[in-house]
Formats: structure tokens, C-alpha cells, sequence
């Protein structure tokens, strides 16, 4: 099956390599002319665990290739993929769609037989009937369909999610675009899950409505950690005792600085506008959304208490920026608030990330990137952990605290204990929803 995925980011690419390791013939797609450079010298333009592996083995194989020739990529087609971004219109809180409809119009113009165009970016609901007309406008005698097939794949675990997923949606309005998608995904009927085929609208909503759960599901979690600070109980204990509730689940019931990166953020703020524009506010999202934002706040106040309530002239290291472990992307991060708080009140802020560099010396003016935590912690007023990448799972935190001038941790992720701390040499340790703050 010949497929085009038009779009090379954290979805595009990941869908594509796996795609062509089902056996697909894929040509992927981008308009910028670098990513195509790095893609066609073998490099990986994010970082994805696994990625580079197997899109060499697809290559190798024949079956993968990349171009910034988006008509010769769809020319013959059966299935287009648009896995372009959906970021959050300047002002208004709703998914800029432009990225979207001038693919589909590109894809038009260049599609010639019979193809579906499938919308994997995450659209609101009716923007498949808009593809639909935009696509019929620019090419009023081509033969197609639209579909939507939103995709849940979490970045760090990509591959798997998309080798393994919970569930496939698609969306469709013929037997026919039915059939080629059940083609596109033939390769993993072999294992156990289920494909949803839904009308267009009801695809589009599961997306939305998936995220913006599990937005709340941790936004709920960081605020009963804000009370149980205030009244001395352990939200480390309080997740498993709800969460082994099978109605609850003990997923995404981890306490930390609130929730960031390339979706959660845009997408609440998507569902709330799609609400206003509907007339029927989504106030369960809309408050999300602004305790979320508090969560991030509650943190810079915690900082500033270990900080003795200045962070002006205080050395402060940050192992950790990018929204979550093994990932570049820094779309979003709790790392973009917390950090120019910092630095915007006099704190000397080090940064040790392990892949958030490249991305983050942009995002992030004012602050010295070192290769290594006890680099960073050296003479430091206090050391803070913001996201809890495995390099930082196992700290030696007797060498931290001797190098620091005032040993001080914020463990933002919950990652060590009050005791593990104390007994390490520090003088002060704070988490989130622990007591322990000594
Ligand atoms: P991204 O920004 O990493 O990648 C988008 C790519 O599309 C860019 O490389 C851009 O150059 C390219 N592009 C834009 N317009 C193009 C055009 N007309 N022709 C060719 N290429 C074009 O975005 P992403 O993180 O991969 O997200 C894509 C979509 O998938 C978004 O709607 C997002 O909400 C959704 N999504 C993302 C994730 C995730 O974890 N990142 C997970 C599920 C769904």
C-alpha cells in the first residue's frame, strides 16, 4: 500500500517509520527543507527512544523515503496523511488550523486517483467536513474521501504506543475510506485491540475529550498533593490507595509542578473555546486549565521558601527542563514559567538536561547549561528537579549536598524522600504533597 504522511514531527515521522515497518511503501513530507536534509542523511531531527533504529532498518528495506515534493509524494497514493501542528491560535485559546488547510489544499492540487485524506494532527470537531470542502473547492473532479484518525502515541514511548496502542479510532463516511484504513492498520490485527470506526465528528471529539481526562485526572491529583501539605498527609500514599479503586486506575495519578508539552496545554485550551463557541462552556476544562496554571505558580513559591524568600544573588541548579523525560520537546514545559521566575528575580540559574539543550537555549535566556548534575549543584543555594529523567532517579545526593553552599533540594517529581535527604547531608528537602519540608 502506498501511503504519504505529510508532516515530519514527534507524529508525522514516528507514524510514518511505523507504517513503513508494517510493510507500507511511505514517502514523508515537509516543508522544511532542513528536517528533509537531516532525514535523507539518516538523522533524527527530535529525539524519539528507538526512532533512529528503525527508520535506517525502513530505508535500508526500500520501503521509506522522505521529500519536500509533497505532489510527487501523493501522486498515486492511497492513503494522505496530514500530521501537521495544531498549536493554539494566537489570542483566542482555538487550534490554528491554517497548517491543516493549506496541506489539504496541497494535497488537492496534487492528488490525481482515488485517495483518503486522513487527519491525524488533532483537529476540533467539524474540521474534517471543512477538509472535506476545501479539498473539493480546490480539486472539484478528484475522487476521495476524508477520514479521521487521531493518534494517542505519548512521546518518550512512541513506537510502542504506536506498534501496542490501547485502541485505533477512525473516522470515516463510506464503506470505501473504511476499507482502506482497515488496510492501513491490517499489520496489527494479529494482536489485541480494538479498532473504533466512528463518524467523523465522534473521532474528533475522542481526542479532545481523552486529553483533556487525563489533564484532569493529574490537575485533581496536584491539588489534593497542595492538601495534603497543609494537613500532613502523603500523596505518594493517597494515589495508591485511590488508585488501586479499578474505577479510578493508578495511571497518571503522579503528583508534580503541573502539566505541560505539546498537547495537554493547547488541547484544554481547544475544548474550552470549542464549548464558548457552542454555547455550553466546559467549566470541568476551564478550570483545569487555570488550576493548572496556579500548580505551576504553587511551585515558584515553594522555590522562593527554600530561597529563604529571595532568589536574588542565589545560585539555583535545575536538572531537567523538557515537559517530561525522554523527550527534546519543550513545548510548554512547567520548566518555561518556573525558570525565567528565577532568573527574572536575580537567581544564577544552571540547567543539566540530558536532550533539552538544543531546544531550550531559545527558550530559556539568562541561564548556564552544564552536562552534568553535580557540575550544576557546585556551590549551589539549592538544587531543584524538575522533570525525573532516569539520570536523575539514582543521584549520589551525599556529593550533591557536600558540593552545594547551602545543601537544598526541591524534588518536584517526588522522586527521593524526606529521610533519603536528611540522612544525604541536606538542610532543607521539599517535594510535592509530602510533608517533609525539615
Ligand atoms: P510538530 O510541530 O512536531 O510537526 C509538524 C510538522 O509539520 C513540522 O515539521 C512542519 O514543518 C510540518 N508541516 C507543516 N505544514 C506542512 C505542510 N503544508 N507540508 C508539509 N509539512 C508541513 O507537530 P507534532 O507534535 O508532530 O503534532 C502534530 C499533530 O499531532 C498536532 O495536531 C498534535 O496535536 C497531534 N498530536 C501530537 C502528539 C505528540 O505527542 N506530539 C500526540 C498526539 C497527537
Amino acid at each position: 500500500m502506498k501511503i504519504a504522511m505529510i508532516g515530519t514531527g514527534y507524529v508525522g515521522l514516528v507514524s510514518g517509520v511505523c507504517f513503513s515497518d508494517f510493510g507500507h511503501d511511505v514517502v514523508c513530507v515537509d516543508k522544511d527543507p532542513n528536517k528533509i536534509a537531516m532525514l535523507e542523511r539518516g538523522e533524527v531531527p527530535i529525539f524519539e527512544p528507538g526512532l533512529d533504529r528503525l527508520m535506517e532498518k525502513n530505508v535500508e528495506a526500500g520501503r521509506l523515503s522522505f521529500t519536500g515534493d509533497l505532489k510527487s509524494a501523493v501522486d498515486g497514493a492511497e492513503a494522505v496523511f496530514i500530521a501537521v501542528g495544531t498549536p493554539t491560535r494566537r489570542g483566542d485559546g482555538h487550534a490554528d488550523l491554517s497548517y491543516v488547510m493549506a496541506a489539504a489544499e496541497e494535497i488537492a492540487q496534487a492528488a490525481s486517483d482515488y485517495v483518503v485524506i486522513v487527519t491525524k494532527s488533532t483537529v476540533p470537531v467539524g474540521t474534517n467536513r471543512r477538509v472535506k470542502q476545501v479539498v473539493k473547492k480546490a480539486n472539484p473532479g478528484l475522487d476521495f474521501d476524508v477520514a479521521s484518525n487521531p493518534e494517542f502515541l505519548r512521546e518518550g514511548a512512541a513506537i510502542d504506543d504506536f506498534m501496542k496502542p490501547d485502541r485505533i479510532v477512525v473516522g470515516v463516511q463510506s464503506d470505501r475510506a473504511a476499507e482502506v484504513m482497515a488496510e492501513v492498520y491490517r499489520p496489527l490485527y494479529l494482536r489485541d485491540f480494538p479498532i473504533l470506526t466512528t463518524d467523523l465528528e465522534s473521532a474528533e471529539m475522542i481526542k479532545y475529550a481523552a486529553n483533556a481526562f487525563l489533564a484532569t485526572k493529574i490537575t485533581f491529583i496536584n491539588e489534593i498533593a497542595a492538601l495534603c501539605e497543609r494537613t500532613g498527609a502523603d500523596v505518594k500514599k493517597v494515589s495508591h490507595g485511590i488508585g488501586l479503586d479499578g474505577r479510578i486506575g493508578n495511571k497518571f495519578l503522579h503528583a508534580g509542578p503541573g502539566y505541560g508539552g505539546s498537547c495537554f496545554p493547547k488541547d484544554t485550551r481547544a475544548l474550552a473555546r470549542i464549548g464558548q463557541e457552542h454555547g455550553l462552556p466546559m467549566q470541568i476544562t476551564e478550570k483545569v486549565i487555570s488550576v493548572n496554571e496556579e500548580m505551576k505558580r504553587r511551585m515558584i513559591d515553594k522555590l522562593l521558601d527554600l530561597c529563604s524568600g529571595s532568589f536574588n544573588g542565589k545560585t539555583v541548579a535545575v536538572l531537567g527542563v523538557t515537559f517530561k523525560p525522554n523527550t527534546d520537546d519543550m513545548r510548554d514545559a512547567p520548566s518555561l514559567t518556573i525558570v525565567p521566575a528565577m532568573v527574572g528575580a536575580g537567581a544564577k540559574v544552571r540547567v543539566c538536561d540530558p536532550q533539552g539543550h538544543h531546544e531550550g537555549e531559545a527558550l530559556l535566556p539568562g541561564v548556564q547549561w552544564v552536562d552534568d548534575p553535580y557540575k550544576a549543584a557546585q556551590k549551589a543555594d539549592l538544587l531543584v528537579i524538575l522533570t525525573e529523567w532516569n539520570e536523575f532517579r539514582a543521584l549520589d545526593l551525599k556529593r550533591l549536598a557536600k558540593r552545594m553552599q547551602t545543601p537544598r533540594m526541591a524534588d518536584l517529581r517526588n522522586i527521593y524522600s524526606p529521610k533519603d535527604a536528611k540522612r544525604a547531608g541536606f538542610e532543607a528537602y521539599d517535594s510535592v504533597g509530602r510533608a517533609g519540608f525539615f
